[in-house]
């Protein structure tokens, strides 16, 4: 039976992470990979989650199965967390949500959706988008086409041409947008921005899946949900795809929630139910225990607030890292402007520099970058930032 089988190559990301952990370069940095890391270079619990999870585990009384669609009380205060409250309540039943394995598990049960909706449908990703988007919305039976988004000659969104590209596709099909902290390049769209691609979405009759991976990792947990929830307002239908990876946290607990927005309750419970056959058909329902964290969590004032102020103190350090390595860039070469690496949102950023100088980063110094020169800017340290200034600097100046 498998005999015949050929090993298939690894993730690019992954592979890159297993030749970072054989190079025996003692002063090797790994800035390639896609968690965020403390200044120790740990990817922490946050101490208000861990209480929340001691609580859940302390007050729970069976492991019997929990509602097929999920913690009502994860759907409740995620629909708020993203939606706002009073939008959600304004919505009540026309928001159907369904908690996911992780944001890769509602991005894969919203392309199911979409395919049972209209078989074989077009969604448009950014260019570029992050990897994963692909095999995820692909394997599931839709067509994957590009609308154009970042500029490598000015390091941020080209967004006449963004606009003019969405413009330009058929009326009826999906377009794939990031919520904020755009993974790879960390440019995003400003909130006037995100204002002209809904009137495109609302003229062409597109209907926008918005993947909102990183809330509360680039301008703060509001702001960050300003297109998600303007789309919400202006547009009668919109998929989003939510991850508590991050911003809990919890990544290994595999925690997240796809939600769909119809015009109408009854649309909205007959695309819930499509949601629901298709998990019921693949892994049934998603694991609990994160979402079981995040739905006590966020019913505590007190754990909520706590877990606020530990995300601001993430996303404060990791403006630090970006100004400094902005400025560290700036003040030791002069061969390249770096100020549009402060500029970045969330956790990554493209440095922009020529693949040459990516690769002998990483053979002759062991600092590690994607190939796109994308890096993760919670890899930066106190620690490791000269050492990257210097590197940096000195192959650019060859
Ligand atoms: N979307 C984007 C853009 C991401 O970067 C990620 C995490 N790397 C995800 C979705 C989903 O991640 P997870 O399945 O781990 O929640």
């Amino acid at each position: 039976m498998f005999g015949k089988l050929e090993t298939l190559p690894a993730d690019p990301i992954l592979g890159l992470n297993q030749t970072f952990q054989q190079d025996s370069n003692p002063d090797k940095i790994n800035l390639s990979i896609g968690v965020y890391q403390n200044a120790h270079g740990v990817t922490p619990i946050f101490t208000a989650v861990k209480k929340a999870e001691a609580q859940l585990i302390d007050a729970q009384e069976t492991k019997s199965y929990a509602p097929q669609a999920g913690d009502p009380l994860f759907l409740q205060h995620m629909t708020q967390l993203l939606l706002g409250d009073s939008l959600s309540a304004q919505l009540g039943d026309r928001v159907g949500a369904v908690m996911t394995p992780g944001g890769c598990g509602a991005l894969r049960m919203g392309a199911e959706l979409l395919m049972h909706a209209r078989e074989g449908a077009t969604v448009w990703v950014s260019d570029p988008t992050w990897a994963n988007h692909f095999p995820l919305l692909q394997s599931a039976g839709l067509k994957l086409e590009k609308y154009a988004y970042y500029s490598p000659e000015t390091h941020a969104v080209d967004f006449s041409k963004m606009l003019s590209s969405l413009q330009a596709i058929p009326i009826g099909d999906v377009v794939l947008l990031h919520g904020c902290c755009h993974n790879p390049t960390g440019a995003d769209i400003t909130p006037e921005q995100w204002d002209q691609v809904i009137s495109v979405l609302a003229e062409r009759q597109l209907t926008p899946f918005i993947d909102v991976a990183y809330q509360g990792f680039g301008d703060g947990l509001n702001e960050d949900a300003y297109g998600v929830r303007e789309a919400v307002k202006r547009l009668p239908e919109v998929l989003i795809a939510s991850s508590c990876s991050k911003n809990f946290g919890l990544y290994r607990e595999r925690i997240g929630a796809v939600m769909v927005i119809t015009p109408d309750s009854k649309t909205t419970a007959a695309a819930k139910s499509h949601i629901l056959t298709a998990a019921r058909s693949s892994y049934s329902m998603s694991p609990y225990h994160g979402g079981g964290i995040v739905g006590h969590l966020l019913s505590d004032p007190a754990l909520t607030q706590e877990w606020r102020s530990e995300l601001e103190q993430v996303r404060a350090r990791m403006n630090r890292l970006r100004g400094e390595l902005a400025d560290g860039l700036n003040q030791s070469q002069t061969v390249k402007d770096f100020s549009f690496v402060a500029q970045s949102k969330g956790m990554f950023c493209y440095l922009g520099i020529p693949l040459d100088a990516v690769r002998a980063l990483r053979s002759e110094f062991g600092i590690y970058l994607l190939d796109s020169t994308r890096i993760n800017v919670a890899g930066l340290s106190t620690e490791n930032l000269p050492v990257i200034i210097d590197r940096v600097s000195k192959v650019l100046q060859r």
